[in-house]
């Protein structure tokens, strides 16, 4: 792509309306637009950074055995009503009726619709266990949107639902997605600690929200420093088994506000292992057993024809909130750093092109051409501003390797420049197996 066609709206200035540095940045380098209050349109950039974010999710899902389905954004609220949330859920959900005067809603959440499908196509035993995920826009009504798409109103969310025969089983099913969730946080370059959490309106005894560590976050936290330390590869030979490894991680304390309690945290965790902190949740797991198959009998036949409500759990990423996120912990001195795995472009070109120089752009146009046809997705810097201008462009942009066609490039050998670290010179053959062998280890 040549940066000249890119649709990104650059801002001059900083947006003042963005209080914390993912919202100003996406905001500056035209990754969004708000819409109205809490509401974003998600621009070309934006958009595929998103895309990527989702892929890796969609990935780790289903690694675990979880099968991908789409459900609608609007509901009926019938379901709702039997399950009893229609009312206790409150003010963030939106309530819509049809030209025939039926109560509809926008979808906050799946618990209800995805009993739904599962009570009316699954009767026996022989069925189970199955977890089902969508990847869906969802709407909340929050009461005090901000920070851009950290908490909007209307956001991408993964959810899964978990179904299984007993509670021994259903735990299984959420520690394998405890995991799945810790590999996918380490595929976007975050540490993600999980934190036992309160269940809130979505109920249940079980539950666990995934941190990852920021000033700016929304969730105060308080850690057994320890907890970091513990390496998930382990799990990988099931040695030691998924139940095991979890149970390691509730050797360490880790909550979020609603379940601190000063004497716990004073008295299990050593003055120095103590971490008090903020962060930014970007995943929430629930085992709720039979929370919503009971009001909604969601049952299954056993062997002897004994019926018996399954036990469900629920699991959320926000996925647009993690652009936001990965933005917070990587973004530092004016300087954006894409982990490989998501970035809106593999590498750009940089010429120096003030004068019109067609050496340097023919020669750029040669190395574009040649990445482009080695499947490495390439943007040309094809635009005549100055180059401290363009590099102060590209601090923001985030793209994770440069191509510098300026001085110090040779004929055959070019300025390849990782941004905020070092500068080899290499030849396009070296850049090209580079690149793609950090590619493929994404
Ligand atoms: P929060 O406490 O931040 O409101 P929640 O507990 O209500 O989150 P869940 O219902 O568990 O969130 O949703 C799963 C995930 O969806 C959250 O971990 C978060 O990453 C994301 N999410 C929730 N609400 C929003 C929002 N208003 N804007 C963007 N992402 C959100
Ligand atoms: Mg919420």
């Amino acid at each position: 792509m040549y940066l000249s066609k890119l649709f990104i709206p650059l801002l001059k200035e900083n947006p003042s309306e963005a209080k914390i540095k993912s919202h100003q940045l996406m905001l500056k380098t035209g990754m969004i637009k708000q819409s109205s209050t809490g509401i974003y349109s998600w621009l070309p950039i934006g958009f595929k950074i998103m895309k990527k974010i989702e892929k890796i999710v969609r990935e780790e899902q289903n690694k675990i055995g979880a099968q991908e389905l789409l459900m609608p954004t609007i509901q009926s609220a019938e379901i709702w009503k039997e399950s009893g949330r229609y009312d206790d859920y409150g003010e963030e959900m939106l309530r819509i009726k049809d030209r025939q005067g039926k109560d509809l809603l926008y979808g906050p959440t799946n618990e209800e619709l995805i009993t739904e499908i599962f009570r009316s196509s699954v009767k026996s035993y022989k069925s189970l266990p199955q977890i089902l995920y969508h990847i869906q826009w969802k709407f909340r009504d929050e009461l005090r949107p901000r920070f851009g798409v950290m908490r909007c109103k209307e956001f991408f969310m993964k959810d899964a639902y978990s179904f299984d025969l007993d509670d021994d089983k259903a735990k299984e099913s959420y520690n394998k997605m405890f995991f799945a969730y810790l590999n996918t946080f380490k595929r976007l370059g975050l540490t993600a600690i999980p934190m036992s959490a309160d269940t809130g309106p979505i109920g249940g005894d079980l539950s666990h929200e995934f941190i990852i560590l920021a000033d700016t976050g929304e969730s105060k936290i308080y850690a057994d420093k320890r907890i970091f330390d513990i390496d998930i590869n382990e799990h990988q030979n099931n040695q030691p088994s998924i139940n095991n490894l979890r149970r390691k991680y509730d050797n360490f304390y880790a909550v979020t506000d609603d379940k601190f309690k000063k004497e716990d945290f004073t008295s299990k965790v050593n003055k120095n292992n103590q971490l008090t902190t903020k962060g930014i949740e970007v995943g929430h797991i629930f085992y709720f057993g039979d929370k919503y198959s009971k009001p909604l009998k969601c049952s299954v036949d056993l062997k002897d024809g004994k019926k018996v409500y399954v036990k469900m759990g629920s699991y959320g990423i926000g996925v647009s909130r993690l652009v936001g996120a990965v933005i917070e912990a990587k973004f530092n001195n004016n300087i954006m750093k894409w982990p490989e795995s998501i970035s809106p472009f593999d590498v750009v070109i940089i010429p120096s092109l003030q004068k019109k120089d067609d050496l340097n752009f023919e020669k750029s146009k040669k190395i574009y051409d040649f990445l482009k046809n080695s499947n490495i997705d390439v943007l040309f810097d094809d635009t005549e501003d100055h180059l401290s201008a363009k590099f102060k462009k590209f601090d923001l942009i985030g793209i994770p390797y440069q191509i510098i066609i300026g001085s110090k490039s040779g004929e055959n050998q070019f300025e390849f420049k990782e941004i905020n670290g070092k500068t080899d010179i290499l030849t396009i053959e070296e850049i090209k197996n580079k690149l793609n062998k950090k590619i493929n280890s994404n």
